[in-house]
């Protein structure tokens, strides 16, 4: 019906992702699920419709490549003429794995047992490796890839009486990683940050990776692209909240959430962190924008 409403979701074939698609869809709204790969995608797709579901569809999508992101937004253009919610899921760690068959297993829940948060993200840095190659690769996924995607889909949320962006952010994205206490300001001030200064920003922090002055130059430590990448996600989203008072746009920590990308080190089911990030897709109309969600609450960027 043209009531219905309808979902993308980027990344959508497995982790918080599919939740995201299953709870979306179970609460009567029509899901795109966008995956890199035709084949799991798909997959995922015929997973999820079933008794009580039958409203997700598929479509490719790999948030890095400018073709498939035309691709993405000329079928949501023919079929819906609309979005109402833009997911922003997709993402990448922004490090190496050092156990290769561990990773994507799930089997390292004995190894796990008994220790708390601080002691997982402990092992999980341990088991990781930052090099520029995956440096570069997290900030061309989670921020530019993302960046591009909103940027084709804009018109099509504009399109919408109730557009709502929701990027999957990270606590991790939070400024007070972030210990050179300029740059901390600079991305938390939104009403002069701009899109160009942010990109000087991760152009600064490459170079600063490349030369090994990471630490030095106070951006963050561990898993420090990860964390550049999701601040500046979060700045943008910030602007683009101010930029479109027509458009809700909020960020969310899903949690600490077992799934591929922290080998499954997290403490919450994919259902639990999926339920935070749907939640903030359903927020009643005329709710929060330019918010940070973490634990179901409106939280804080810094
Ligand atoms: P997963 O690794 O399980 O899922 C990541 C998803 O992103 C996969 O579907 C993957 O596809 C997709 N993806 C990666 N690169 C691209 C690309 N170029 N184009 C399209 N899709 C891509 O991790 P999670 O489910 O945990 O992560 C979901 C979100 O939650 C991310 O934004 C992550 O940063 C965030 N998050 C997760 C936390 C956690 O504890 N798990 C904590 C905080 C935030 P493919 O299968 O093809 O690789």
């Amino acid at each position: 019906s043209p009531s219905t409403r309808i979902a993308v979701v980027t990344g959508g074939n497995k982790g918080i992702g599919l939740e995201v698609c299953r709870q979306l869809a179970g609460n009567g709204v029509t899901v795109v699920l966008t995956a890199r790969d035709e084949k799991r995608g798909t997959e995922a797709v015929e997973k999820l419709n079933g008794p009580g579901i039958s409203d997700v569809l598929f479509h490719q999508l790999d948030i890095t490549d400018a073709s498939s992101i035309a691709g993405l937004a000329d079928f949501l253009k023919t079929r819906f003429g609309r979005v109402d919610i833009l997911v922003n899921n997709a993402a990448y760690g922004g490090v190496e794995f050092l156990r290769g068959p561990v990773y994507n297993s799930a089997s390292c829940e004995e190894e796990l047992s008994g220790m708390d948060r601080d002691q997982r993200l402990e092992w999980l840095w341990k088991n990781s490796q930052e090099t520029y190659d995956a440096a570069k690769k997290g900030l061309q996924t989670n921020y530019y890839g993302t960046k591009h995607v909103i940027e084709a889909l804009l018109p099509l949320l504009q399109a919408s009486s109730d557009g709502r962006l929701v990027n999957v952010s990270s606590d991790f994205g939070q400024l007070r990683h972030f210990r050179n206490e300029e740059l901390k300001q600079e991305l938390n001030d939104v009403d002069n940050i701009t899109e160009k200064r942010l990109d000087e920003l991760l152009n600064m922090f490459l170079k600063d990776f490349e030369a090994g002055a990471v630490d030095a130059c106070g951006w963050p430590r561990a898993f420090s692209a990860y964390k550049v990448a999701k601040a500046a996600m979060n700045a943008y989203s910030r602007i683009l909240a101010r930029r479109h008072p027509e458009l809700r746009v909020n960020c969310v920590h899903p949690g600490y959430v077992k799934t591929d990308i922290t080998i499954h080190s997290g403490l919450l089911t994919p259902e639990e962190g999926g339920s935070r990030v749907a939640a903030a897709a359903l927020l009643p109309e005329g709710g929060f924008t330019g918010a940070f969600f973490e634990d179901f609450k409106e939280s804080s960027f810094v």
